[in-house]
């Protein structure tokens, strides 16, 4: 308890620390989202500097969220000259402003490099904390980070907008059922992260690994998580010694590390907050990412966040817990006890419905990158077809309200508010699904989609904006209606109508399913570069236009970023794999083949009767596998080559997908099955049984 928070300058801190005046006016900034008053910036420095400085800070930085994914920041210290000395010194300009070189961050063509100006802005919603590395402390600010024109350059500033949105409409409903207590309507989040631990010295010795986070070679071993004994299994010391100090870490900068668990697929882990404020749980899972990696090398261990680490094994996601609350403390996707509730849950609940079968593409594309390829849409889960599990009984309420009164006119003596017609909530609703790329768990939504390495920021705008645009239409009509219960129902019943395709309880990895999918009309897209797509098509623009989330620039820079990532992720894998085959996979093969040879010439120098048939089967093997390799690599340098110089980015990604990344399998497969007759001494690489299973 002690250790909580004990680096995050958080209300209780600001509470001792503030002029009580002062707290009051930030603490509404923060509550109630209304902008910052610059007067008091001044004294909030001076307070965080004193209380940094005496717990060892030299150093404060602004800290962001650039297109990268990850964070950046830039130190600058306290220390100021004063008459011969020095002081420390921190101004409320210095916290609310920074000006760091922006020319090196992917901008989509945002930001020339001759206005290489960017600006960082305190995110005061987002509470300041210390970080602690080889003995600087170091005061870290929240921020977002735009360009010299106010364009946004990070991943920040539009999930608060998004949040804005939300809140806006989100409170129009509410004040539809009478709610007049609430003033503001936040998202929450709790993101499940997982990941891979290997042993430092294997990753040392694998170039695929340190250049691409992932193997692009590697034969599977013996085992591997077939016999289901990884899953929830008993931890092993050196991991727990290592989530011990994690935790440790996360829970002095206040982040509510809850639960953890081995995962899947041997060397797979899981570590899970609670939820909080969606800005909030976006910094924090930052923080959680940086830390797995930061505590791992003082384990000798390296974390891995890929995607797909491991072909054969199950890859890495993120599960993002979705719901939305008032502040004057309501859950409003929790099933309600009294038909009032019921029937204002239910709106909420039909306008997620909506939103999500209306926008199905822009979900896509936000859990779309060239690591998640290898999930979505692959051999594993969740499926790249987006889809709603609501479980049997809500389903069954679903059709109820799509037939209409008749069914369920029985119980209408029952209700006193509300919508008569509308059937009674079963309480607890919450059977359970694991397939479901979108599955409704009780009192909130779980996004599976995401890929373990992404910024959670990215799906969550998408939810956010969506919602509020269905809930913004929904308050339109309502709020003009004269008789509202009666317009209301025929809005919930007309959206189940149209809507109820995209609910589906069943198996969503089965064959199935894609068949029934495409009946449906549901997209089902398969890769990277279609999927991006959807975030400029002409609905995509409108709808983050109108809420403000993204101008039609913006967003098209936003595209043009995340295309360029997948070429450059795709290009440097190839690059790798060229690499590794001709550096060290060729070679090793070529010396034993020499070894293999020389002891055929050795054992018949001894006698011509000897029976060297095994040694020449196995030469003749290895020598057609070597010469495959051989072509397949050079194939993959062509094939990249000509990619390479396609001028027109689209197509260059397209290329990449259908033609690169097909040669690299060929090249994978040839290079595995050499693995496999190779004697142990001569493979240049660590396997997968090392890197699985020696932890
Ligand atoms: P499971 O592994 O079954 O999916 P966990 O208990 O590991 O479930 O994770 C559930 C996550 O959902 C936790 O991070 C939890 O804090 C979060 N959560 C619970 N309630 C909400 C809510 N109202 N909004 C957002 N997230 C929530
Ligand atoms: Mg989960």
């Amino acid at each position: 308890m002690e250790m909580f928070g004990q680096n995050v300058f958080n209300q209780t801190v600001m509470r001792e620390r503030l002029p009580k005046a002062v707290f009051k006016t930030l603490k509404k900034t923060i509550d109630e989202g209304l902008p910052l008053d610059p007067s008091i910036a001044d004294v909030v420095a001076t307070a965080m500097k004193e209380w940094a400085v005496e717990r060892g800070a030299t150093h404060f930085t602004h800290w962001f969220q650039p297109m990268t994914g990850i964070t950046a920041e830039k130190h600058d210290s306290f220390l100021s000259p004063s008459e011969g000395g020095a002081l420390m010194e921190f101004s409320g300009k210095e916290l609310v402003k920074g000006e760091p070189d922006a020319s090196s961050f992917p901008s989509g063509g945002l930001r020339a490099t001759f206005e290489a100006r960017g600006y960082t802005a305190w995110d005061c919603t987002s509470p300041a904390f210390l970080r602690e590395e080889a003995g600087v402390v170091t005061l870290c600010i929240p921020t977002a980070f735009c360009s010299y024109t106010g364009e946004v350059l990070d991943k920040k500033t539009p999930l608060l907008r998004s949040m804005e949105a939300l809140s806006t409409q989100a409170l129009r409903v509410l004040r539809l059922f009478g709610n007049t207590t609430a003033t503001r309507v936040i998202s929450t989040v709790g993101a499940e992260q997982e990941y891979f631990l290997v042993d430092k010295a294997f990753y040392d010795k694998r170039p695929d690994l340190m250049m691409a986070g992932r193997t692009l070679f590697g034969a599977m071993s013996s085992k591997g998580q077939e016999l289901e004994d990884h899953y929830f299994g008993t931890i092993k010391e050196r991991v727990l010694a290592y989530m011990k100090e994690v935790n440790e870490e996360l829970w002095k900068l206040g982040v509510t590390a809850k639960t953890q668990h081995n995962e899947v697929a041997p060397g797979q882990f899981e570590i899970a907050p609670i939820f909080e404020n969606t800005n909030i749980a976006t910094d924090h899972n930052q923080m959680v990412m940086e830390t797995l990696k930061k505590v791992a090398t003082r384990h000798g261990l390296v974390c891995l966040l890929h995607e797909k680490p491991f072909a054969g094994v199950n890859g890495s996601g993120k599960h993002n817990n979705w719901s939305m609350s008032s502040n004057d403390g309501q859950n409003l996707l929790e099933p309600g006890h009294t038909p009032h509730d019921n029937a204002q849950f239910l709106t909420f609940l039909m306008a997620t419905i909506k939103a999500v079968d209306t926008y199905a593409g822009l979900l896509r594309a936000t859990c779309a990158s060239a690591g998640n390829d290898h999930r979505l849409g692959a051999n594993e889960a969740p499926p790249a077809i987006m889809s709603i599990f609501l479980g049997d009984q809500l389903s069954d309420i679903l059709d109820q309200i799509v037939a209409g009164d008749e069914k369920s006119s029985t119980k209408a003596g029952e209700m006193k508010i509300g919508v008569s017609t509308l059937p009674a909530l079963p309480m607890d609703a919450t059977d359970r699904n694991r397939t479901s790329p979108f599955a409704f768990t009780g009192n909130k939504f779980e996004l599976r989609m995401l890929g373990s390495s992404f910024s959670i920021s990215g799906p969550n705008i998408v939810i956010n904006t969506i919602i509020a645009d269905v809930l913004q239409e929904f308050a339109d009509r309502l709020e003009k209606a004269t008789d509202c219960d009666a317009e209301l129902e025929k809005l919930l019943q007309e959206t189940a109508k149209k809507h109820q395709r995209v609910v589906f309880n069943g198996n969503n990895y089965s064959d199935e399913w894609v068949q029934e999918a495409k009946k449906r009309g549901l997209l089902n897209i398969p890769n990277t570069p279609e999927a991006q797509k959807q975030l400029i098509t002409k609905e995509a623009v409108a709808v983050f236009a109108k809420h403000k989330v993204f101008s039609e620039k913006e967003i098209h820079a936003r595209y043009e970023i995340v295309i360029e990532q997948y070429v450059k992720t795709l290009n440097i894998e190839a690059l790798t794999m060229i690499d590794m085959a001709n550096h060290s996979i060729i070679p090793a093969a070529m010396e034993y083949a020499t070894t293999v040879a020389s002891s055929i010439n050795a054992v018949t120098a001894v006698s011509a009767k000897l029976n060297v048939s095994a040694q020449k089967e196995l030469l003749e093997e290895l020598c057609d596998k070597l010469a495959a390799v051989s072509a397949e690599t050079k194939n993959l340098e062509k094939e990249l080559e000509a990619t390479l110089a396609i001028a027109d980015l689209d197509e260059q990604a397209a290329a990449f997908r259908a033609k690169v990344f097909t040669k690299m399998d060929d090249l994978r497969a040839n290079a595995d099955a050499l693995e496999k007759i190779i004697a142990a001494k001569y493979w240049p690489l660590p396997t997968y049984r090392e890197m699985l299973f020696q932890l």
